[in-house]
């Protein structure tokens, strides 16, 4: 059954994008996410047991889907490490009431796995590409792995109709800021979206430092420098990306400008750990459990119930909060010429 409620959190913010965690684990050991000094080969990733299964977590997103979601995003970890993916994608396309059903990967599986994906069900992908030679992507996923096969995986991506992709670039101060031309300029005149994000701290394991923060603004007027550009109009509230298109017509990009100008009061995000806690903000440091309620056979009205207890008492703004610390960085609306 699909509800048309929309329950509102303390801040007035409907629950609308529940961002689904399948997995802990990831073949990637990128610098900013999960580095190799937190995450080397003694860490204990969760036991399979503690990892909600796909029947589990279609009821979570059911519920979600009751209360008002109508984006789901599969992520993790890296989501394609995770065996029979196709058979939760396919579980989850035949909720009626999802409008957008994503994924976000590193790519590196996606040339094998693109086609039985959309066969399941997928309507999208998002990619997750930090440059494009192989030296900085090299020295940023920690795994040598290589940019050709991610773009093999884009490529079949794009065959499978998985597009419009979104590349989601993180950019980080003398390590990558070369590689926002070359992106800009590899995917420029074709449907796919670069997104340039700014560089978070998560949760004090990347040893995250402000000055290795490249401001949004900074980024496009780098960009506009060299191919002028235009703001677009958000086509959702929440939408976390600001939109900018060429000029010339040559496509769209994409700016998230989360450190300098966070978005916490159009937030409607909730997130879904691996094994079973609803984050309702991406800083949380803790989450509400609902792997037991699963599991100690809850009914689909008591899960829905407490779901709808947790957004409503949600009052998170944590960035928002947080940039107190960050007013120097110099915000887009002050930098942007072309308003
Ligand atoms: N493994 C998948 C991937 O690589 O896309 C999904 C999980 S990953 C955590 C989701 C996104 O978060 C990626 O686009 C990644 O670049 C971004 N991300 C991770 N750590 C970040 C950080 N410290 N700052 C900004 N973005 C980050």
């Amino acid at each position: 059954m699909t509800g048309t409620l929309t329950v509102l959190d303390t801040l007035g913010r409907p629950m609308r994008d529940l961002r689904v965690s399948v997995t802990d684990r990831c073949n990637f050991r990128c610098t900013y996410c999960m580095p190799k000094e937190a995450y080397g080969s003694d860490h204990a990733f969760l036991p399979r047991a503690e990892i909600l299964d796909y029947e589990e977590i279609e009821r979570v997103v059911r519920a979600g889907v009751g209360l008002g979601v109508r984006k789901v995003r599969l992520t993790g970890g890296e989501p394609l490490v995770r065996r029979g993916l196709e058979r939760l994608v396919s579980m989850l396309a035949t909720i009626e009431g999802i409008d957008d059903l994503t994924l976000t990967t590193n790519g590196s599986l996606l040339a094998s796995k693109a086609a039985s994906l959309a066969a399941a069900g997928l309507h999208r992908v998002t990619v997750s590409l930090d440059a494009l030679d192989d030296a900085t992507f090299m020295r940023m996923n920690d795994v040598r792995f290589p940019v050709a096969r991610v773009l093999d995986g884009m490529a079949a991506a794009n065959d499978a109709r998985l597009g419009p992709i979104k590349v989601n670039t993180v950019v980080r101060r003398g390590v990558n800021e070369h590689a926002v031309l070359d992106l800009a300029g590899r995917f420029r005149e074709t449907d796919t979206v670069v997104r340039f994000i700014e560089y978070m701290d998560v949760g004090h394991t990347n040893g995250w430092r402000l000055d290795e923060v490249v401001p949004a603004a900074e980024v496009l007027s780098v960009i506009d420098a060299r191919w002028p550009l235009e703001p677009v109009d958000p086509t959702y509230r929440g939408e976390v990306a600001r939109r900018y298109r060429y000029s010339d017509g040559g496509g769209e990009i994409g700016l998230i400008s989360s450190v300098s100008q966070p978005f916490c009061g159009d937030c409607t995000r909730a997130r879904l750990s691996a094994d079973g806690h609803i984050y309702t903000c991406l800083f949380a440091t803790s989450g509400h459990d609902l792997r037991g309620l699963l599991r100690e056979s809850a009914t689909d009205d008591e899960l829905a119930d407490r779901l709808r207890e947790i957004w409503t008492g949600r009052s998170d703004r944590y960035s928002e909060l947080r940039s107190l610390e960050t007013v120097e960085l110099p915000k887009v609306e002050m930098s942007f010429i072309g308003g």
